[in-house]
Parts: C-alpha cells; structure tokens; sequence
C-alpha cells in the first residue's frame, strides 16, 4: 500500500506544481485509493466556490516567486541566509517550475564570459520588457 496523499499534495498536485516524480507517486496512491478522488473532486469544488487558501493563492499566481535577479544573487550566494531560505524552499519543496527553469537557465549563463552573459542579459531585459 502507498501512503496517502496530504491535502497540501493533492492541492500541488491539481495545479501541477510537485516534481514529476511526487507527480506519479500522487497518481498511483490515487489509483490505490478511491477514497483520495474524492478529496480532489472536494478540493475543486471548494475552489470553484471561490474560497482560496493561501496556499492555493501563492501557487496559482506565483505570489513569493522571486525575480530572476534574485535567483542569480541566489546562485551566486550572494542573498541573505532568510531570502535564500526561501528561494531553496520554493524551488526544492514547492519545487516551482518556473524557478527550476530559470535557475537552471542562470546557471548556464552565469558559466558563459561575462561579455557574453552581460550582452545576453540585456536583450533578455529588452525581450522581457515588455512584460513586466
Ligand atoms: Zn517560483
């Protein structure tokens, strides 16, 4: 038997937010256990009522992602014990996406030369301008 999935799971779960591995272990403790489709099926019901936990919030609009200049700071251990705290939470825990996916991007660059990284950090800015 695997273990039940915790609420906080299924909630990550629906929006697609865990690691692909806790991914499939959710799935397959879903199969196991008619019971747990139920709770999804309550989860969705709640939302579509509008009651959002905070929790539900943060990860439906990424509320604490924190800015890519953070992420290089991060990388670079250059951030404050506190904030880096939180980014390896985010990333590892959470296991954000979005972050994964840029740090894994900032990485990259931050190997490059720093011509290259500077050149490519400002069309990165110019790009993402228009979205900020
Ligand atoms: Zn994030």
């Amino acid at each position: 038997m695997t273990k039940l999935p915790r609420q906080n799971e299924l909630e990550a779960y629906l929006d697609e937010a865990l690691p692909p591995d806790e991914m499939a272990q959710v799935e397959h403790a879903l199969r196991q256990h008619p019971e747990c489709i139920e709770q999804l099926g309550a989860i969705n019901a709640r939302r579509d009522a509008g009651i959002h936990t905070l929790g539900e919030i943060w990860r439906r609009h990424r509320l604490s992602c924190p800015s890519r200049h953070e992420l290089g700071s991060y990388l670079l251990g250059g951030l404050p014990d506190e904030l880096a705290d939180h980014i390896a939470f985010h990333v590892d825990v959470v296991g954000c996406r979005m972050c994964r996916a840029s740090l894994l991007d900032l990485e990259q660059r931050q190997s490059e030369s720093p011509e290259v990284a500077e050149t490519r950090r400002r069309k990165y800015f110019q790009s993402s301008a228009g979205y900020l």
